[in-house]
């Protein structure tokens, strides 16, 4: 079985939006509601699990925390029993960890489909609420170069570098020139071998800080993580540039849609 796990819980503080980036308007919906959609038309995905922030919204309407967050989202996209909202942690690992335990509470409880058993071959994809333009595509290709690679215990989105990169010290001095064809920029979603990925997450919530992805912690244990070519379009809103740029790449898709339709 895969499960998906959505780490949603950021600030977004740079798009000064006044709540959270997940529920920043993209498109007339929240921003999350596009990768969960996304993630509920990727094969084999039973579960989704979205890690939102702890206790940390407050609606309109005057509502506070966790429902107010799930109500707010949930208004993006249809109802669906897969989906579960849970309190993310201090660093982005952290509520992976935590939508990671909580995913598997579910399953302990009896809170799943019949067909999700705990085993041996499970994957577990992580995806970021800040990559909304993620297509099912991308998803299964990722979820099938890991299901083919039997040495690997993740596969990971990325993309070539096409920019020179230089490494520069504090006094802003060029230190060194990195050698661009080796060079990939790492995106979301990254699919893990469960039992890797508990093993990895089972350290000090201070090392779960450093990570800025989720593979490194399997990396720098000697685990094999393997690129899987991505696409551009699958950016991440950081800055509100960023959202304009998203708008205009989902009116497109929208419009080819609309086309085929009337085809
Ligand atoms: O901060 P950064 O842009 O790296 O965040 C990437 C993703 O991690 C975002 O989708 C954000 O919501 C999520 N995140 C999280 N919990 C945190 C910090 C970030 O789920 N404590």
């Amino acid at each position: 079985m895969t499960v998906a796990l959505i780490v949603a819980a950021g600030s977004g503080e740079r798009l000064g939006a006044g709540v959270p980036k997940a529920l920043v308007q993209l498109g007339g919906r929240p921003m999350l509601a596009w990768s969960i959609d996304a993630l509920l038309a990727t094969g084999g995905i039973e579960r989704i699990v979205v890690a939102m922030p702890p206790g940390g919204y407050d609606d309109a309407a005057g509502a506070a925390g966790a429902a107010a967050f799930g109500r707010a989202a949930a208004s993006g996209f249809a109802p669906d029993a897969r989906v579960t909202f849970v309190d993310g942690g201090a660093s982005r690992s952290g509520s992976v960890r935590r939508a990671l335990e909580a995913a598997r509470r579910l399953v302990e409880t009896g809170e799943h489909a019949p067909s999700e058993a705990r085993s041996a071959d499970d994957l577990v994809l992580v995806h970021d609420a800040a990559r909304p333009l993620l297509t099912p595509a991308l998803a299964e290709d990722v979820i099938a170069a890991l299901a083919c690679d039997p040495q690997a215990d993740a596969a990971i989105a990325a993309l070539p570098v096409t920019d020179t990169v230089k490494r520069v010290d504090s006094e802003g001095a060029v230190r060194e020139t990195l050698e661009r064809s080796e060079l990939w920029a790492v995106q979301t979603p990254q699919v893990f071998r469960r039992a890797a990925l508990e093993r990895a997450l089972d350290v000090h919530p201070d090392e779960l800080a450093r990570a800025t992805d989720d593979a490194w912690l399997i990396e720098r244990e000697g685990g094999k993580v393997i690129v899987v070519r991505a696409s551009e379009e699958n950016l991440k809103v950081t800055a509100p540039l960023d959202l304009r740029v998203a708008e205009l790449l989902l009116a497109g898709r929208a419009s080819q849609d609309g086309h085929r339709k009337s085809r």
